[in-house]
C-alpha cells in the first residue's frame, strides 16, 4: 500500500486549510492550540480527508459565534485527533447509526462521510468514535504511532 510516515502536526494544519474561509465567513471560530508533532504510518491524503470531513460536519452542526476546537496529541502509543463543536449534538436516535452508510439527518446529506471515514481509519488499525458532553460533540480519531519515531 502507499503508507508512509506522516507527521500528524503538519497533516492537521493541511486538513484545516480548505475550511478556514468557510468557518470564518460563518463566524465560527476554528481554534487549534494543542497540536503535537508525532508520526503515524498511513496514507496522508486519506487521513486528511477524514479530518476534513470531521471539520465539515462540525461546521454544519455549528452556529455563528460558536467555536470548533481541534487538538492533536500523543498519548502512550497513540496519536489522538479530537474535533469538538458546540453545536446541536447527536440525538439518542441518531447516535447508534451515524457511522452507517447513507445515514443522514440532513435534508441534502449523503450520509457517506462518516462511513467512509470509519473505513479509512479501520484500514489504518485505528479507531473513530464520538461522544457528547457539556463541552459539546467530540469526534475522536486514534491511530497507532510508528514504533521507531516515538
Ligand atoms: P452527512 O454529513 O452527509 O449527513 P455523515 O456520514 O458525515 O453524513 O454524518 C452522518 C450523520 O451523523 C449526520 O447526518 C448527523 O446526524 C451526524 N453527525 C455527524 N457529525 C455530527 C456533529 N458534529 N454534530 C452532530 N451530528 C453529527
Ligand atoms: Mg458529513
Amino acid at each position: 500500500s502507499n503508507f508512509a510516515a506522516v507527521d500528524m502536526h503538519d497533516l492537521i494544519l493541511d486538513a484545516i486549510i480548505p475550511v478556514r474561509a468557510k468557518s470564518s465567513n460563518l463566524e465560527i471560530d476554528l481554534v487549534c492550540n494543542r497540536l503535537e508533532s508525532s508520526y503515524v504510518l498511513g496514507n496522508a491524503e486519506e487521513l486528511k480527508q477524514v479530518i476534513l470531513h470531521l471539520l465539515k460536519n462540525a461546521i454544519e452542526a455549528s452556529h455563528a459565534g460558536q467555536t470548533i476546537e481541534i487538538h492533536g496529541v500523543q498519548c502512550e502509543n497513540l496519536y489522538r485527533v479530537e474535533v469538538i463543536d458546540q453545536g446541536e449534538g447527536i440525538s439518542d436516535l441518531a447516535f447508534p447509526h451515524m457511522f452507517d452508510t447513507f445515514f443522514t439527518t440532513k435534508p441534502t446529506g449523503s450520509g457517506l462521510g462518516l462511513s467512509l471515514s470509519k473505513k479509512i481509519i479501520d484500514l489504518h488499525a485505528g479507531s473513530l468514535y464520538a461522544f457528547c458532553d457539556e463541552k459539546g460533540t467530540h469526534f475522536i480519531m486514534e491511530l497507532p504511532l510508528t514504533p521507531h519515531e516515538n
